[in-house]
């Protein structure tokens, strides 16, 4: 995956548009949420937009809309997942290779369920 990968070949846009099956937490007009497949803490939830945007730097005012509602998502995937009262949770996106982005689709990363100490 290179970070010049098209809405044409991310694995983001065909989990959002259904092809791989991929369950959904929760979802909303311009966003989705589903587990991650390599979980870093006992909820560890991605967040997307169903448009393809490739990173929060390609992100412009245009957006405005989408990135409420996306951001919105992700508190709504706390509040499923038990984390609103007591636990706390982080939301987190990796911008680019060298930040450790794999996936060139915009994603929030919600984690939580343990101490935030202990994830690092
Ligand atoms: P990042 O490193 O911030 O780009 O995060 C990409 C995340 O996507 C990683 O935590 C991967 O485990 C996760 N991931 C990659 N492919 C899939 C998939 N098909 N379904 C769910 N999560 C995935």
């Amino acid at each position: 995956v290179t970070e010049r990968t098209s809405a044409a070949d991310c694995i983001f846009c065909k989990i959002v548009n259904g092809e791989l099956g991929t369950a959904f937490v929760a979802e909303s007009e311009h966003a989705v949420a589903f587990r991650d497949l390599n979980p870093q803490a006992p909820t560890h939830v991605l967040v997307v937009p169903r448009r393809h945007i490739p990173a929060l730097r390609a992100v412009s005012p245009k957006d405005a809309s989408i990135v409420v509602n996306l951001l919105a998502l992700t508190t709504e995937v706390a509040r499923r997942e038990g984390l609103l009262d007591g636990g706390g949770y982080r939301v987190i996106t990796n911008d680019g290779a060298a930040a450790g982005q794999t996936v060139f689709h915009l994603h929030f990363h919600v984690l939580g369920g343990r101490s935030l100490a202990a994830m690092g």
